[in-house]
């Protein structure tokens, strides 16, 4: 079957001998690009190719007006509005009202409403003849009552606010057009009036148009049409099927019989009827949840790919809602080499709002202490984290394990001084002026660095947009000196900026599957299509553009309301239909998912259509589902990740993670998904942990390698403990003021961190002599993976090691219940392993690692802070014995599970996969993930 452009491209060359006398004008660029190709592939001779024009350029280029950033136009309205209003409102609380007000005056312009007649207030219904001389009495009829109701009910106190900001309306556009037109700029609306009611004949320099493919028109540009087709030598066509153009209720076809009474399609070409074709598959599709509705993808695709005449570029998957584009993407199967995006994608679902957002918090949470500015661990770990960071910038593995290894609450901007990027972000932005700047400057840091890298090509669009609108936003900050009452402002304001911001993806159309939104699928054809979301409230939206002009009043000055935005949404689907030989309709029927009952069109094909459709229901199981999902499939990017993260060195800790559950570890330490409580504030565990440990150091870090007797415990007297602890508090709470500190100091945590540091000093005294050689000290162990030619390290932080009767230990302290003892090094490594095996594991890795060190025989061991006393052993039971050394047996068992491990992590095939144990599962972060 040939497409819509396909008939038009064949009729222009067979009708025009000379190509370059014709302006085609063409809803968007992408119709014009599919003429273009069909008119090359129609004829193997060279000829001059038409020009194509878009029709939003012919308004552009024929005015002297520039467009305008949104940014500016509203600032220039708000200073209007407060001046005609008197209202006392800032710019930011301003800014939605603005939106609104922007794109009402946008559509009196594109429907060449009068607006005088528009904001006029009746407050006599006679005086509606007069304003409205001329009207027929059926819109008269409209009006009426609409006033009548105004001015009859009571008055409340929202209908006075109305009519007081009604009453100032038509000041308000007429300055705010006067000051855009007096500094030579404009919004489209604007632009679009000012062409359409200058319409003339030195602004067409062609002999022949062909006006293709437009289903509703604003006036300008029925203004425009008939000029042109009053003027030269036009024809029209018009892309519809008789189905619902003959159809007088349906409201597909609402806007087409209007226009083939004013502009039919010469020849009735584009007029087709094949909706009803029996040839034609209709499937409809019930999936469970919204987003899997988008795992059905890899399934209907691979079924196409086996038809012989399968055609990526002819198969379009259509999204009714944009926010499915991520998960869609991650859907799209392996065997689809290429598929372009074209549709509009809002910017607060990006990368780049995100990171936009730590950006704020890190200013906002920052703290500037002896002149030297210190960021919150948390925020800054979420930036290191970001997407942006983890590609961009190798630096921010080492500083977030520096960050964590050394429990930072703050850390200093010096911290951040390994890199250009970096040094942008770790700034100080004080005010709201600087922070106009730091954003856009960071963002544009980012903007430099991404470009080129395949995985961010979305962003860069992304970021171009936001640059350009925070540029803007700078602009009016620093030149028109608004002043803002504190910096939070800037922050509400950008999230308004951002809300409605949205970035229109323009791929290459004519290579590769097809992923478009429906906006963007005007004069296309394809054979094979695939709708999602394709529910009620979705598509079609129940919702219509807010706006201050009440619908009465909408209704009769004809600007566009909800029951035109059904008709838009309903010529689309229906001509998605028209020429397609395969379509599959997809909704999710997810209760709670807002929307959940299929789109009002399902119902209609259904019940009118009289033909055969399929419908069926995916009852994927989520947990199916979710664990496809989660698998960490390895490629060859995956493994390369795998291989630095084994050669900066792998702690004990994601050792132990791996063991218990791959994915797990994958998650963390691959994807570097943050666990959400992984840093979380100091809960009082893990307070008093710290504390313990800060204590500790505090009292022995003077008697490093020096023996220690019992007498000298003599000298850690209550002064000296107290002295430890008041240093202790202040570096845990580095940043807290001076009274939180003195407060904290009150609470029982501290109590019992003594309580536990005497029990310690007790049980060491009874077992001097002892001399401690280092204290949480960074150590680390290289171990070669042959097969891989690379050196795996692991590296930990180990609590203390000391000499007690000439045995060298390497001791953890635990305050909590712990397991001490293990059968082998085999079962330690196993999946099936108990809980406490992974203390066992860490600590024997700590005296591997020292053991390589220092090239002695060491003892590992545990102090259990709670069991402490005189008869403690702090050996590991090995096998039913008391452990005193790890000896070459141990040794070499925990280098070959070790090496097994990391081969195992670096071969291709085996994936990262859930743990069969789900008692593991209980408290794990990804549970969400997982669906466990
Ligand atoms: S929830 Fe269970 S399966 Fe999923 S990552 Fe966590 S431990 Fe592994």
């Amino acid at each position: 079957m040939r497409s819509f452009l396909e008939e038009i491209s064949d009729y222009i060359l067979s009708n025009y001998s000379d190509l370059r006398s014709l302006n085609i004008i063409v809803p968007n660029r992408r119709t014009g690009l599919f003429i273009k190709k069909n008119i090359s592939e129609l004829t193997d001779q060279t000829i001059w190719l038409p020009q194509i024009t878009p029709v939003q350029d012919i308004f552009y280029s024929n005015s002297t007006l520039n467009s305008a950033e949104e940014v500016l136009l509203i600032y220039k309205l708000y200073r209007i509005f407060i001046k005609h209003t008197g209202s006392n409102e800032s710019f930011d609380d301003f800014y939605y009202w603005g939106e609104i007000i922007l794109s009402d005056f946008d559509d009196i312009d594109k429907y060449l409403v009068d607006a005088e007649k528009l904001f006029s207030t009746v407050a006599d219904i006679k005086e509606i003849y007069k304003i409205f001389d001329g009207y027929e009495e059926e819109s008269i009829e409209i009006i009426k009552k609409f006033w009548f109701n105004v001015n009859q009910a009571q008055i409340s106190s929202h209908k006075e606010s109305f009519l007081d900001l009604w009453k100032s309306m038509y000041n308000i556009y007429s300055q705010f057009k006067n000051e855009l037109k007096q500094d030579n700029i404009a919004y489209q609306g604007m632009i679009y009036r000012d062409v359409a009611e200058n319409l003339n004949n030195d602004n067409f320099t062609h002999e022949n148009y062909v006006i293709v493919g437009f289903n509703a028109l604003n006036k300008c540009e029925k203004q425009l049409f008939n000029h042109l087709k009053s003027q030269f030598n036009t024809i029209f066509f018009l892309d519809a099927d008789n189905y619902y153009l003959k159809d007088k209720y349906q409201e597909a076809g609402r806007f087409i019989r209007e226009n083939i009474r004013k502009y039919p399609s010469i020849d009735n070409i584009g007029i087709s009827d094949y909706i009803k074709d029996d040839q034609k598959n209709i499937e409809v599709i019930m999936t469970p949840s919204t987003v899997s509705q988008t795992k059905l993808i890899p399934e209907i695709i691979s079924k196409w790919e086996g038809e012989h005449d399968y055609n990526p570029e002819k198969t379009a998957i259509v999204l009714g809602d944009e926010n499915l584009l991520i998960p869609l993407m991650y859907s799209i199967p392996d065997s689809v080499s290429t598929y372009n995006i074209s549709m509009g994608y809002s910017v607060k679902n990006s990368m780049t709002a995100a990171f936009i957002s730590h950006l704020i918090n890190l200013q906002q949470n920052k703290r500037i202490k002896k002149d030297e500015c210190n960021f919150y661990y948390k925020n800054v770990i979420s930036i290191l984290e970001h997407s942006f960071l983890k590609i961009l910038e190798p630096e921010s593995e080492n500083i977030k394990e520096h960050i964590s290894s050394n429990k930072m609450i703050y850390a200093s901007r010096s911290e951040f001084q390994v890199s250009e990027l970096l040094k942008t972000i770790f700034q100080a932005a004080g005010d709201t002026n600087e922070l106009a700047s730091y954003v856009p400057d960071v963002l544009y840091a980012v903007l430099q660095r991404i470009i080129g890298i395949d995985d961010l090509i979305m962003e860069v669009e992304v970021l171009n947009k936001i640059i350009e609108r925070l540029n803007a936003l700078k602009d009016c900050i620093i030149y028109d000196n608004i002043t803002f009452e504190s910096d939070k402002v800037y922050n509400k304001l950008l999230n308004s900026i951002l809300r409605n911001l949205s970035v229109a993806f323009e791929g290459e159309p004519l290579k590769g599957l097809q992923v478009l939104g429906f906006l963007e699928t005007r004069s296309l054809d394809f054979d094979r299509v695939i709708m999602l979301s394709l529910n009620e409230g979705v598509f079609p939206k129940t919702s219509v553009a807010e706006s201050l002009i009440p619908y009465n009043l909408r209704k009769f000055h004809e600007l566009p309301s909800i029951e035109f935005q059904d008709s838009i949404f309903a010529y689309y689907f229906y001509r998605l239909l028209q020429r397609s030989k395969d379509v599959k309709i997809i909704y999710s029927n997810q209760a709670g998912d807002g929307a959940s009952e299929p789109s009002r069109f399902i119902s209609q094909i259904k019940y009118e259509l009289n033909k055969e459709i399929k419908f069926s229901t995916k009852a994927y199981k989520i947990e199916i589902d979710s664990k496809k999902v989660v698998l960490g499939k390895k490629n060859q990017k995956i493994i390369s990740k795998i291989e630095e993260h084994l050669k900066n060195g792998i702690s004990p800790k994601a050792i132990n993670q791996y063991i218990d559950c791959k994915l797990s570890y994958y998650l963390e330490y691959i994807e570097k998904i943050k666990e959400p409580d992984k840093l979380e504030e100091e809960g009082d565990a893990i307070l008093l942990g710290r504390l313990f440990h800060e204590i500790m150091y505090e009292l022995y870090q003077p008697y490093l390698n020096k023996p220690l007797e019992e007498e000298d415990f003599n000298k850690f007297t209550n002064e000296k403990i107290n002295i430890a602890l008041n240093t202790a508090i202040e570096n845990v709470l580095e940043t807290q003021s001076k009274e939180q500190i003195e407060a904290f100091k009150n609470k029982i945590i501290v109590e019992i961190a003594l309580k536990y540091i005497k029990l310690q000093l007790d049980f060491d005294k009874h077992n001097t002599p002892l001399t401690i050689n280092s204290l949480e000290a960074s150590e680390k162990i290289e171990i070669p993976i042959s097969k891989y030619n690379i050196n795996a390290s692991i590296k930990g932080i180990i609590d203390r090691v000391d000499i007690k009767d000439k045995t060298i230990r390497v001791l953890d302290y635990k305050t909590g219940k712990t397991e001490i003892s293990f059968k082998d090094v085999d079962s330690l490594f196993s999946e099936d392993r108990k809980t406490g095996a992974k203390i066992v594991t860490q600590i024997l890795l700590y005296a591997l690692i020292y053991q390589n060190k220092s090239n002695s025989f060491v003892c590992p061991g545990i102090m259990n802070i709670n069991n402490l006393g005189k008869d403690y052993d702090y050996r590991l039971s090995y096998n039913r014995k008391r452990l005193d050394n790890i000896n070459s047996e141990i040794i070499n068992d925990l280098n070959e599970n070790l090496i097994e491990m990391f081969e195992e992590m670096l071969y291709t095939t085996q994936h990262f996969t859930q743990t069969e144990n789900e008692k593991k599962c209980q408290y794990c972060p990804y549970k969400v993930i997982c669906n466990r």
